[in-house]
């Protein structure tokens, strides 16, 4: 596991254990025009306001980045300057050229702080970075080539570093960088100690930035006994087993041997199970999680399916979920009625549906909560259930996830109740029973939500709950 970091007494969850800025950040890999500032979205027409001096696109001439360490420098300013390189940030250039030179800005500010901020360029070189496995990778290893080391060293000259230099840093980025912003910002940062923490598909910690100063605050989401390793999940936890190993093995040159990634139901949660085609009663798993080209298998019948087959089909109905507007109600219920005969009901792509399905439920015009029927309101009741009963063992504790669903699953119950108490249809005990479950709820979400940094969507969904509670009486 190399380096990482233990308990040296008994942890509480909620207890706060790393709050640092960070010692570098840039937009985000994969990254659409963003400003070099604060990173949310710019333009790229002529009316997006730029920066004078390296043409790059700024949200404004008051973005509080522009000079600050965490956003646009001075010295970077210069150098973007130098090699003129804003020349095809135009609106008819391609994203993926696009895309390549916002690829470019983190790399770039690293390796000017070993002029500028030697201390931290040393600090960040250290890091892990698994050069040898990456040279092995010849993938990895050409698109690193081409978009950034070729870029910097053959057309912009860059001097003081080698090849290997730049692909080292490439490389610590990959193992170390931190996916943050709120809000519509998206960047990515290096802290000096967070990437100490060892990785686990269902971590022990849950982490949040500020959505102005960037620094990360760590905290335990449950108890944590003494020498106990402190984790994080570097992927996606609501992914089944298959993919989120992928996803670890493309960024992070791992192949994770967690207790859940070894168990073909990943804890009972079976959130990647499919319905068997043969009998359409068993379930179909893998046979062996830790081998990606193992074959998945019917409990109930002989059926098999190889792991490519398998592979084709999660992209095939990832690319059509992802291809629905997450407000879309009918298609989203489209989805999942599709293939019920297909997913089991805690699949990890329903799980995604009825996720959007919770927020949207009581939130858009034609289901705001008053206007919708006693069908839709269970249908939102139902989704915030099975989502929770599978958040509660992949991300439990004191989670966003928790607090953000628990804040949803309290109206459902709240309306549904006050419905069917007024028409008699229940007895004054289940309404009671129901308001202290909606009270139990909402207490929960506040303490999760209100641990966010105040200012995040997050934190102001903790303070309405709080208000709800006070409404009803019962903080
Ligand atoms: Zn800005
Ligand atoms: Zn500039
Ligand atoms: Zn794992
Ligand atoms: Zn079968």
């Amino acid at each position: 596991m190399g380096r990482y970091l233990v308990a040296n007494r008994n942890l509480n969850a909620g207890e706060n254990i790393i709050q640092e800025s960070p010692v570098a950040i840039g937009p985000a890999a994969n990254s659409e025009a963003v400003c070099l500032g604060c990173y949310i979205p710019v333009k790229l027409s002529l009316s997006q306001y730029r920066c004078s001096d390296c043409k790059w696109p700024l949200c404004s001439a008051d973005c509080r980045g522009i000079g600050h360490v965490n956003g646009h420098t001075e010295y970077e300013c210069k150098f973007l300057k130098e090699k003129n390189s804003a020349v095809d940030l135009i609106a008819t250039a391609t994203l993926t050229k696009i895309k390549h030179l916002y690829e470019l800005i983190l790399p770039i500010r690293i390796l000017l702080m070993k002029t500028h901020k030697p201390d931290s360029y040393e600090r960040i070189r250290v890091m892990e970075s698994h050069i040898k496995l990456r040279k092995l990778n010849k993938i990895l290893w050409d698109h690193y080539q081409e978009i950034i080391v070729n870029k910097l060293l053959k057309e912009w000259n860059l001097e003081g570093f080698s090849e290997e230099d730049i692909h080292t840093i490439c490389g610590v980025i990959d193992v170390n960088c931190f996916e943050i912003g709120q809000k519509s910002a998206k960047a990515r940062a290096m802290f000096p100690s967070a990437f100490l923490l060892s990785h686990d598909c269902v971590p022990n910690t849950s982490h949040t930035d500020h959505p102005e100063t960037f620094s990360i605050m760590l905290r335990t989401s449950k108890r944590i006994k003494k020498n106990e390793p402190i984790t994080l999940s570097y992927a996606y936890t609501l992914q089944g087993t298959f993919k989120r190993r992928d996803f670890m093995h493309a960024g992070k040159l791992f192949w994770c041997q967690c207790e859940r990634c070894s168990d073909p139901t990943e804890l009972k949660t079976d959130c990647s199970a499919l319905v068997c085609a043969e009998c359409s009663k068993g379930s179909v798993r893998s046979i062996d999680p830790l081998d990606q080209d193992a074959d998945w298998k019917c409990d109930n019948c002989a059926y098999k399916l190889g792991a490519k087959s398998l592979e084709s089909l999660l992209d095939k109905l990832n690319n059509e979920l992802e291809s629905i507007d997450p407000h879309n109600v009918a298609g989203l219920e489209g989805f999942l009625k599709k293939y019920q005969n297909t997913l089991r009901p805690n699949h990890y792509l329903f799980l995604s549906a009825k996720y959007s399905l919770c927020q949207v439920y009581g939130r858009i015009d034609g289901y705001l909560i008053h206007e919708m029927s006693l069908e839709d309101i269970k249908r939102k009741e139902k989704y915030c259930r099975d989502f929770l009963t599978v958040i509660d063992v992949l991300e439990p504790g004191l989670t966003r996830l928790r607090g953000l669903i628990m804040y949803e699953l309290h109206a459902p119950i709240m309306v549904l109740s006050t419905r069917l108490i007024q028409n008699k249809l229940i007895t004054r005990n289940d309404f009671q029973r129901n308001i202290k479950e909606v009270a139990r709820l909402l207490r929960e979400s506040r303490d999760i939500l209100k641990m966010e940094p105040e200012g995040s969507n997050e934190y102001m969904m903790g303070q309405a709950a709080e208000d709800a509670l006070k409404g009803m009486g019962m903080v």
